[in-house]
């Protein structure tokens, strides 16, 4: 019993060694708070020292998001994007390494989906921009008109030279459904190779986590909003080292006697698309998530559904425009999952 005693004083001493070692090692998270960037609002969380040190990051972070607007915005004028325009037409143009990579990656998520991402869709949102203004549908001649210019396969790309050339008049890229991904996944990059160990990039739903978060068993969390009332968080997902990017019509919407149009529009029909009001994809890179869940919006849940089948490590909630009909997983998209409200 004596022993015992004499062994408290030490045992004591030890644990609270022990938690001031963790409470020490334990890293400090900090937020930058919402900034406006990209026509969206973007946070960064990370761990840092101190307040000074998580400012720098987070001008490195946010950093990253202007330079990727200044080379793919298509509403800027000045961007490198806009500039490259009318004169790849007919002859091959240069372009930063940057963009060649959107350019190139995007070509590829159109032949992954049949098109159904396509960033040469420029002049049909064009036109259902105009709409968001006006209140007036596009008419169907300059929709047929708009449609005619559309078309993947007319990007042509030279990896070596770092080329790209358009095959017809008129041709309009828009970048709006990929840039944001990329421009997460440069802002990680960044924030990685200056030695920040985990933290959290969000550019208006385009989302990815590295490292160990601030929850429970270091896990990031993040809430998925019902596309149809912004109030209510209808899903809790679990991220770690894993980007979430949420396509819908409740951002960037136009409303025409009462119905919603969405800004995302299939290429094939020159429409703009109706049966899903919410896709929130789970992948290894936002670039990914971002085209992918712009890409099921288009297809709809039974041809998205097959199409995220083909891709084993691609997950997916699909939330249709019908009030009453259950959000669709993909089949491990409940790994993610930790609450479904
Ligand atoms: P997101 O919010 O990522 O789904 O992107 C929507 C944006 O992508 C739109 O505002 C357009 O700029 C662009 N977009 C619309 N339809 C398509 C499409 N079928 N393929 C590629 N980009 C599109
Ligand atoms: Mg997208």
């Amino acid at each position: 019993m004596k022993k015992l005693k004499t062994l408290v004083g030490p045992i004591l001493a030890a644990a609270i060694i022990f938690l001031l070692f963790v409470q020490i090692r334990r890293p400090r998270f900090f937020n930058s708070g919402c900034r406006e960037v990209m026509g969206t609002f973007a946070q960064i969380t990370i761990a840092a020292k101190n307040k000074q040190q998580a400012a720098d990051f987070f001008a490195q972070g946010f950093g990253q998001f202007e330079k990727v607007q200044r080379l793919m915005n298509d509403r800027d004028p000045n961007s490198e994007l806009s500039r490259l325009g009318a004169d790849a037409v007919g002859k091959p143009v240069s372009v930063s390494p940057e963009l060649f990579d959107v350019l190139q990656a995007s070509v590829h998520y159109s032949q992954m989906t049949d098109g159904a991402f396509d960033i040469t869709v420029g002049p049909l949102t064009q036109l259902w921009r105009k709409t968001q203004q006006t209140g007036q549908l596009p008419c169907d001649e300059r929709l047929a008109e708009a449609k005619e210019k559309i078309g993947y396969q007319k990007i042509q790309l030279d990896p070596l030279a770092k080329t790209i050339q358009l095959e017809q008049d008129g041709m309009k890229l828009d970048l709006g459904g990929i840039a944001k991904g990329y421009a997460v996944d440069m802002a990680i990059q960044t924030l990685r190779q200056n030695g920040v160990s985990s933290g959290m990039v969000d550019l208006g739903g385009n989302i990815r986590c590295f490292g160990a978060g601030p929850g429970r068993g270091g896990a990031w969390l993040i809430g998925v909003q019902d596309p149809r009332n912004d109030e209510k968080i209808i899903l809790t997902l679990r991220l770690n080292d894993m980007a979430a990017a949420t396509s819908g019509d409740y951002r960037r919407v136009a409303v025409v006697n009462g119905k919603p149009y969405s800004h995302i529009i299939n290429p094939k029909t020159a429409q703009s698309v109706s049966e899903l009001s919410g896709v929130t994809v789970i992948a290894a890179s936002a670039m990914q998530a971002d085209a992918l869940s712009t890409a099921v919006s288009v297809l709809g849940k039974e041809k998205g559904l097959e199409l995220l089948k083909s891709l084993p490590d691609v997950h997916a909630v699909l939330i249709a425009a019908d009030e009453n009909a259950a959000p669709v997983f993909t089949e491990n998209a409940k790994n993610f999952i930790l609450r479904q409200n």
